[in-house]
């Protein structure tokens, strides 16, 4: 039995969804979990190592001592763990990305920088280091400008501002965001960017041996504006004109190529403007959240058993269908304790809804980006186009209920002082 080490975020989305794509493969998991080992006892998973994932050296060390012989593939299932994976992978000598290219990508800042090298579409940007005062002037930026943690994911610690004001107002917002939630934050300093105007894409591909695979391009029907941008429409295929599409392929498999990366899934977000294709991320790994559930039906596989499938050097046979799908991301309306929602059986029964999965926990404290990190759901439609896919996610949300409670005062007053401060 081929065996898979498998490296989980502790919080993460897709754990169940990429065990249940072993259980289908018969492909046996070891698995590893980002700091706590207790996240699973219920998984039937054994061994189960505690490791932490943002010290991959250390890491890599502690699995080759504890692991018996080594796998014939290590996958992260999220950003946290592919630079893991990638050391890994050099460990044991398997196929995968090299620790450089998941680096580069996952980085912001380098990212930019891999852009503006080559003389690709690239907003003017620049580093804002940790101690830099938000008042000196950056030469270069015109407003409205983003700023952005560095490494941070789903629009977490991302805020737009239109002027100076908002800008030191942002930069104090997202350096304690940055703080709370990764641990070399200090070291990282910041990313402020032009804004670029325009619609926004996302793609979901695969690589192999140096070769990007489309297997799906999402439109995002809503504007993304900001000042915070909270993702909530992805609906597939594309309603872009083939030949922009085609363009979209060719930026982003230029972008992989010249990052290094070669093997697995590829994730990729861009804007569309009148100056062309502006790639936002190229992330190695596949689509957060639960989002990969959308393409089940029209990939005629999970998208995790894709995954798992090519991490193992086995064939990807795409059995694609014919239609259209979507999935909402359901957006958070204040911050808060969940406690519950109504409406579920009204919304499931919109015609093309598919399912609709309540990720959050009753007494769970949700909040929407710039701050929060996880999501209250996902709706998920199938339907003949992307246009009734479209409609049938818009309806089903409207007819869901959520109550939030307010915080317990501790968490109010930090809340408290970061809406007074803008
Ligand atoms: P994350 O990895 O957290 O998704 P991104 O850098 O992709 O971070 O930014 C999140 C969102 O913020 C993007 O999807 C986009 O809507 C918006 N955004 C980020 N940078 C820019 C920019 N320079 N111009 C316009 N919008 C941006």
């Amino acid at each position: 039995m081929k065996q898979v080490l498998l490296l989980l975020p502790t919080t993460g989305y897709r754990n169940r969804d990429f065990l249940a794509a072993a259980r289908t493969l018969g492909v046996e998991i070891v698995a590893a979990a980002n700091y706590c080992h207790q996240l699973a006892p219920s998984w039937g998973l054994a061994p189960i190592m505690a490791l932490h994932f943002d010290r991959p050296a250390a890491a890599a060390d502690t699995v080759a001592r504890e692991i018996g012989r080594a796998p014939d593939a290590v996958l992260a299932v999220d950003d946290s763990g592919l630079e893991l994976a990638a050391l890994l992978c050099e460990r044991f000598a398997l196929p995968g990305n090299s620790v450089q290219a998941v680096r580069g990508l996952r980085d912001k800042l380098a990212f930019r920088a891999l852009l503006e090298e080559h003389g690709l579409p690239c907003p003017a940007f620049h580093h804002l280091a940790s101690d830099a005062e938000p008042r000196a002037p950056l030469p270069r930026m015109e407003f409205p400008v983003v700023v952005k943690a560095r490494r941070l994911s789903a629009s977490r610690g991302v805020i737009r501002a239109d002027d100076r004001e908002a800008f030191e107002r942002a930069v104090d917002w997202v350096r304690a965001i940055q703080a709370r939630a990764d641990r070399d934050a200090e070291a990282l300093g910041l990313v402020v960017e032009a804004f670029i105007p325009g619609r926004e894409y996302a793609l979901e591909g695969m690589m192999q041996q140096g070769r990007l695979t489309v297997l799906a391009l999402f439109d995002k029907p809503d504007p993304l504006d900001g000042p915070y941008f909270e993702e909530t429409l992805y609906v597939t295929p594309s309603r872009l004109p083939p030949e922009v599409q085609e363009r979209i392929r060719d930026a982003t498999a230029r972008v992989c190529r010249l990052a290094g990366l070669r093997e697995g899934p590829v994730h990729a977000e861009m804007r569309i403007n009148e100056d062309g294709i502006w790639l936002l991320e190229v992330a190695a790994r596949s689509i957060g959240g639960l989002c990969g559930r959308t393409l089940t039906h029209l990939l005629g596989a999970r998208l995790e058993e894709l995954v798992l499938r090519q991490a193992l050097g086995e064939p990807i046979s795409l059995a694609r269908r014919e239609g259209a799908a979507g999935v909402m991301m359901i957006p958070i309306p204040r911050r808060g304790l969940f406690h519950g929602v109504e409406g579920l059986d009204a919304a499931r029964a919109v015609t093309g809804i598919s399912d609709v999965a309540i990720s959050a926990e009753p007494g769970q404290s949700v909040a929407p980006p710039p701050e929060g990190s996880s999501y209250l759901g996902f709706i998920f439609a199938r339907a003949q186009s992307p246009a009734q896919a479209e409609m049938a996610l818009r309806q089903a949300h409207r007819r869901l209920s959520f109550d939030i409670r307010p915080e317990y005062p501790a968490q109010l007053a930090r809340a408290e002082a970061h809406r007074l401060a803008s």
